[in-house]
């Protein structure tokens, strides 16, 4: 019997640059299963060398292997088996052979409520750009998996999906996928009336509201028509100006192996933090309504909310899975306008804005932030202990 996969439309022509821009800058994690296929493949002698320094992570309650790391080399924490950008396990043993999320990478699957569904890293430099392939509205497509293919290495590395919090209320992800639809429908026929990204995120954040603070049925959720847009441009910038500039500045640093669409050779990279400061000014020069910005922007709200399950793994609560969307886009309008004016350029292009996505993606991604300590649009003043079901621990880290 065939395999159906659910994928947004524009991920089906996705093809890797082959730079090696995930192979380095991290400790790559592997299955146990990765490990022991790894091991039959080397010899002897080099599978010795090659697992010195090898870290194991294990559940504490379950004694199970969560995850292993192989040590990695060089100032730029490169994989071990990288030979200048190209993989030397694939030149050896084909790409057949090699561990799972490195057939995936960048994406992995989930269950749905229909079929399992690929999800694409936007931190990846190729997946902003099928992003921004066309101007047509997001759209998912539900495909049939062929055997051997890509998508079917990456349809196996499946995620299951823990459940899923409304305030007290507890769903699986699978019964969620009415709202998605709703936003879905919303953010294409937007894009298909060139309508602007904000406006359509203002409209999802008062019926997500809604549907928190009212304990509303999941499929009472309704985007309306009309609600103003005022106050959630108001959030908005709040939350472009929520963090500091210099660990932005770090993120954006380490983020410089995926950047391939704008040139940022021979700039100072002391000098980005001063661009990232937040200036009131800003506002004026920058419409967030331009045109030229808007498909692409609508389409990464798509993506962003098709694969908006797995965020904040600590609460579980969709006010914030869904809310960090805002989060994204925001941060990557202060990178964008920061990297315009580092980049001596006059306005902000589609490339920059790319490129501004991917590092506001991997700066949420890197960093871990207890929820209460963000904004949040439309949330009653009693969510943050409905919804964590926990008051933030003064203890826990933050970036610094
Ligand atoms: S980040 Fe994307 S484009 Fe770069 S090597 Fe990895 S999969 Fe390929």
């Amino acid at each position: 019997m065939s395999e159906q996969v659910l994928v947004p439309e524009m991920m089906l022509r996705f093809t890797c640059n082959q730079q090696g821009c995930c192979c380095k800058g991290w400790r790559i994690p592997f299955s146990d299963q990765d490990l022991v296929g790894l091991m039959k493949l080397l010899e002897p002698d080099e599978c010795t060398e090659r697992m010195a320094g090898l870290r194991v992570f294990v559940d504490k309650t379950t004694k199970v292997v969560e995850q292993v790391q192989l040590a990695t080399v060089g100032e730029d924490f490169a994989c071990q088996f990288l030979e200048g950008a190209s993989c030397g396990l694939q030149r050896r043993y084909g790409a057949e052979n090699l561990p799972r999320i490195c057939q995936a990478f960048p994406a992995h699957a989930q269950p749905g409520a229909e079929a399992s569904e690929l999800h694409f890293d936007a931190v990846c430099p190729e997946v902003l750009e099928q992003l921004d392939e066309d101007d047509a509205p997001f759209q998912l497509a539900e495909v049939e998996v062929e055997p051997g293919s890509s998508l079917e290495w990456r349809a196996r590395y499946l995620f299951p999906l823990p459940a899923i919090h409304i305030g007290e209320r507890t769903f699986e992800p699978t019964e969620l996928w009415t709202l998605r639809r709703r936003i879905l429908k919303v953010v294409e026929e937007e894009g298909g009336r060139g309508g602007a990204a904000i406006d359509t995120l203002a409209r999802i954040s008062y019926a997500m509201a809604r549907l928190v603070n009212e304990d509303q049925p999941i499929d009472a959720f309704e985007i309306r028509e009309g609600e103003p847009v005022q106050p959630f441009e108001e959030h908005f910038e709040v939350c472009m100006r929520a963090h500091h500039p210099v660990p932005m500045a770090k993120a954006a640093y380490t983020y410089r192996r995926f950047v391939f669409a704008i040139e940022l050779e021979g700039l100072a990279w002391e000098e980005l933090v001063d661009h990232l400061a937040w200036r009131p000014e800003w506002r004026e020069g920058f419409d967030w309504r331009e045109p030229e910005l808007q498909p692409l922007m609508l389409r990464f709200l798509g993506h962003r909310f098709f694969s908006s399950f797995d965020r904040l793994p600590d609460d579980r609560q969709l006010g914030f899975n869904y809310g960090t969307v805002t989060h994204g886009l925001a941060t990557a309008m202060r990178f964008a306008m920061a990297l315009r004016d580092w980049t001596g350029r006059e306005r902000v292009d589609r490339d920059v804005l790319k490129v501004a996505l991917g590092m506001s993606e991997f700066m949420y991604r890197s960093w871990r932030l207890p929820a209460a300590t963000m904004p949040w649009f439309g949330l009653t003043p009693k969510a943050p202990t409905l919804i964590t079901g926990k008051r933030p621990d003064a203890t826990e880290e933050v970036p610094s």
